[in-house]
């Protein structure tokens, strides 16, 4: 500001002291070579752009060059010369052929042009340009003095200034990216909510996060991870307009302020964004995604957390959902968090489980119901969604309804991220909130649901509760064990099964021995599209395939097991 007031002051008091048709400052921008801004005494500017309406929101503005002045241009004719800290004198006859070099054509009240480096430590800051209509000599040495004297002056303004807003950028920008930090994001959106409330304007918030970055720095290192990192700030740049805000909210986590911009403009914003993320492939990493998690204010929240709380979560929902897209609030995360009935084959429940089988009824009946549960919650969270299927159901017979389940995730994982937990253990925490009920499983309904005091017995029932929750989910742990068995189970001996065609003792001896198993069962069964094979019709067959799909060693302890059996 101080800067934009001396400016003025000295075109101003110039261009009447020494009665001039044009003075005009400009500040010299070295990184980029060029002038930049202008201040101008006698003509006038050239008129300012018409601001955006909100309907332009979704398309960014492409920037117009800037229209010249006659100072403007002598400027750039003579700014070689000012560099070497010279200062330019014009004849009329000068101004015409630079004039002309540049396409432009000689105003008719134009005698002559001082042109003055503004220089301060020996660098070239700024330029001044005074176009006289009545003089076609050179001012007064004492004259130029005078305006050489304040010419350094204001360019010791222009040096404080530059620094002071590299400082007060520094404090607000994000190092490696260039994008502004979460500090001045913060402040950015509360003058937005301000703002909200003074004219009433909605405007939209938008988290990005990098899909698969540990995957990035741990198989091709950090240095990728960080050149990922920058594509997305650099696509976010170029993706909005100029008075939308993007920051680097920490990590890998991107945050985007629109005002003025409704859920409909904001997701338009967001698709291109994730769209423009994944489009260009980036060099030594190939293609990269994000998910983004989109709220609007005041619809979905009135208040800055909750409504980055909600925009986080639907984040969460876009990452469970696959990846690679966006979720918004009211679009996504509230339907999804509506949902969650049970399939009513879930709804049918254990009867009485005897106390001491209950674990072993528990058991079966959880591998019973595994068999019907919703597949779309299996593909989001694997076995664990099987077992929180079980625990809706087990919530119905404890007259819960449906309910309890959602909410005590919700809750819990609002909670997790209340403390900033890490996303794994978050979500340990909810399905945690949502498993706590499990052990009722061995609890008889009518327990469940009595209305009236609990006698000595049914307390002792309900007292087994968390134990028998942590039992049945005891057994989980093997899982991951048999799961890495059941995929090398299609490999052969020989090196010619799948997936990774592994060889010999290169596959798990477990894989080994379920191939064979599974194979001898099925030649034994009736099946479908043939009758079951004698067991010496089998043996042969699979001695047959001994050294190429099975593992010979294995195929003689097949045999003679089969033969003691016999
Ligand atoms: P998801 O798709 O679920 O987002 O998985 P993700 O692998 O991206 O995992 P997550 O978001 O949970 O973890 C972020 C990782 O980003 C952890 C951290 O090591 C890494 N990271 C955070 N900041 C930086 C950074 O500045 N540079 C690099 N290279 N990695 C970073
Ligand atoms: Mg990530």
């Amino acid at each position: 500001k101080e800067v934009d007031q001396i400016m003025d002051t000295l075109v101003e008091s110039l261009h009447e002291y020494f009665n001039l048709n044009l003075c005009v400052v400009s500040l010299y921008d070295w990184p980029n070579q060029e002038f930049t801004k202008s201040k101008t005494a006698g003509l006038d500017e050239p008129p300012s752009p018409a601001i955006e309406s909100a309907e332009e929101i979704a398309v960014p503005k492409e920037e117009e060059p800037r229209v010249l002045n006659l100072g403007e241009r002598l400027l750039v004719a003579c700014a070689e010369d000012m560099k070497n800290e010279k200062k330019v004198f014009l004849t009329r006859d000068q101004i015409r052929e630079k004039l002309s070099e540049q396409g432009m054509e000689m105003p008719p009240d134009c005698m002559s042009a001082t042109l003055v480096p503004l220089i301060h430590a020996g660098k070239f800051k700024a330029a001044l340009c005074m176009v006289s209509g009545d003089r076609s000599a050179p001012f007064p040495e004492k004259d130029m003095h005078m305006v050489a004297d304040l010419a350094d002056r204001v360019a010791v303004v222009v040096s404080h200034a530059e620094l002071f807003q590299q400082v007060e950028r520094q404090a607000v920008t994000d190092p490696m990216t260039g994008l502004f930090n979460r500090r001045y994001f913060q402040e950015q959106f509360s003058k937005e909510i301000d703002r909200f409330q003074r004219f009433g304007h909605p405007f939209s918030y938008i988290i990005v996060d990098l899909d698969y970055l540990k995957k990035i720095n741990d198989t091709l290192g950090h240095h990728f991870g960080d050149i990922a990192i920058k594509h997305i700030a650099n696509v976010l740049k170029r993706s909005v307009r100029d008075v939308d805000v993007v920051a680097r909210f920490g990590g890998e986590e991107f945050v985007v302020l629109l005002p003025e911009t409704d859920l409909q403009n904001a997701r338009m914003v967001a698709e291109r964004i994730c769209s423009a993320i994944r489009a260009k492939e980036v060099e030594g990493i190939g293609t990269i995604t994000a998910s983004l998690g989109l709220a609007t204010f005041p619809k979905d929240a009135e208040d800055k957390d909750k409504l980055q709380e909600l925009a986080d979560q639907a984040l969460y929902l876009a990452k469970h959902r696959g990846r690679n897209q966006v979720c918004s609030v009211s679009e996504d995360l509230m339907p999804s968090l509506k949902d969650g009935q049970p399939p009513s084959s879930v709804a049918q429940q254990p009867e009485k489980a005897q106390t001491k089988a209950e674990s072993e009824v528990a058991q079966a009946k959880l591998q019973e119901t595994a068999a019907t549960v919703d597949l779309d919650l299996v593909a989001e969270k694997g076995i664990l969604g099987v077992v929180a299927q079980i625990v809706k159901g087990v919530d119905e017979k404890d007259a819960y309804g449906n309910e309890r389940s959602p909410r005590a995730y919700t809750i819990a994982s609002r909670i997790a991220q209340a403390l900033r937990l890490s996303k794994e253990h978050a979500e340990i925490v909810s399905l945690s909130a949502v498993f706590n009920n499990l052990g009722k499983l061995g609890v008889p309904e009518e327990i469940l649901k009595k209305n009236g005091p609990l006698s000595e017995n049914e307390r002792d029932v309900i007292k087994r509760v968390p134990a028998l929750g942590a039992k049945l989910l005891e057994p989980a742990r093997m899982l991951v064990k048999i799961g890495a068995v059941i995929e090398a189970a299609h490999e052969n001996w020989d090196g010619s099964g799948y997936p990774k065609g592994l060889k010999g003792e290169e596959i798990p001896l477990e894989s080994r021995i379920i191939a064979l198993v599974e194979t001898y069962v099925a030649m034994t069964s009736d099946r479908p599209y043939r009758k079951a094979l004698s067991k010496a019709e089998a043996i042969r067959q699979i001695q047959d395939e001994s050294g190429k799909r099975f593992d010979p060693r294995l195929v003689k302890f097949l045999i003679s097991i089969l033969q003691k059996e016999s």
